[in-house]
């Protein structure tokens, strides 16, 4: 048994309607179908290194509303420990309204709404569990002080942070993320984050390497269908994509941080949990939705024996 993750992060409701085409405003138009699911990036990457079998302890926040009571049931229901995943009086939960257009193009708003309060006395209080954790997971759907709160405090502490830069934030200070063990970004947020361009391989292990001059200690870029990139002290570590017939990338990037961090807590070397994250990742694709697309252990280890990569 390896130690424990904590995720520090969002917990968030999808309501996703598929519709012909974007109403005007003031028009009201008949939609397609409506669907929900469980999102938010911080139980996204909770979730899918539960499923996977590690022991996750979550700190968030959620609304005392019929989604806060879903949502908080279905992290127990998936074996993250709630303890510290607090109801708020009269606070809305987190929601997403997304609208999909029959051309796969969509619109996505999202409401904070309890994720907002999830402050730095959350972490605080939390700290006690937190200390003991093999690593800490965040992304940027909590308010940014409480990312920087939490990076000063593991550094204290001597917890290694993973962070996951997304959605891409204009206003992020970098200065107040020095001494993160691993920034996780995908292409997009590479660009935004290092002010470079990040479109080829090539492009995005020099705008990594550019964030190392800034004292972070590991780069690890998501290249889509490309697989990954290790950039660290010891130069540039391409992690070869798992080819797969992709049919819904969504959460695919919390699939490879949840597989990731899994790893690594299970004992894994550095590339080995990479690759795994890679194969983990690429095995989500294959199927719809967020959550719902990550593989259980006993699942994954069948995709890997049926790739030849066990
Ligand atoms: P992204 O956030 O799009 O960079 O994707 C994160 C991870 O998901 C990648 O590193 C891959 O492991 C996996 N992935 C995403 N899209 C694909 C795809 N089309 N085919 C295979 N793997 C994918």
């Amino acid at each position: 048994m390896g130690g424990t993750i904590g995720v520090i992060g969002s917990i968030n409701t999808d309501l996703v309607t598929r519709i012909e085409a974007m109403p005007a405003l003031g028009e009201t138009r008949p939609a397609r179908s409506f669907h929900m699911g469980f999102g938010g990036k911080g139980a996204n990457q909770a979730v899918a290194a539960a499923k996977l079998g590690a022991s996750v302890s979550m700190v968030g926040r959620v609304g005392d509303d019929m989604f806060g009571r879903s949502m908080r049931d279905n992290l127990v229901a998936q074996g993250v420990d709630v303890a510290h995943v607090r109801t708020l009086r009269g606070v809305e939960s987190g929601v997403a309204p997304i609208f999909v257009d029959d051309d796969g193009g969509n619109a996505i708003l999202v409401v904070a709404g309890a994720n907002g309060h999830v402050d730095p006395a959350a972490v605080s209080e939390a700290s006690g569990r937190l200390r003991r954790c093999a690593l800490l997971l965040m992304q940027l759907e909590i308010p940014l002080e409480t990312v920087y709160h939490t990076v000063d405090w593991a550094n204290e502490a001597g917890v290694d942070v993973c962070l996951n830069p997304a959605p891409a934030v204009a206003r992020l200070d970098l200065d107040r993320l020095r001494g993160v063990a691993y920034l996780v970004p995908n292409q997009t947020e590479l660009a935004q984050l290092s002010g470079l361009a990040a479109d080829t391989p090539d492009q995005a292990a020099i705008a990594a390497r550019s964030l190392l001059d800034r004292g972070i200690r590991r780069v690890i870029v998501t290249l889509g269908a490309d697989g990954a990139l290790l950039v660290d002290a010891d130069g540039v570590d391409a992690i070869a994509p798992v080819r797969v017939r992709a049919t819904d990338t969504t959460g695919a990037g919390d699939a490879f941080i949840g597989a990731f961090a899994a790893h690594l807590a299970e004992g894994f070397g550095l590339r080995a949990a990479l690759h795994r994250a890679v194969a983990y990742a690429a095995d989500s694709v294959t199927r719809a939705g967020a959550q719902e697309a990550g593989a259980t252990r006993a699942e994954f280890e069948t995709f890997l024996q049926q790739h030849g990569l066990a």
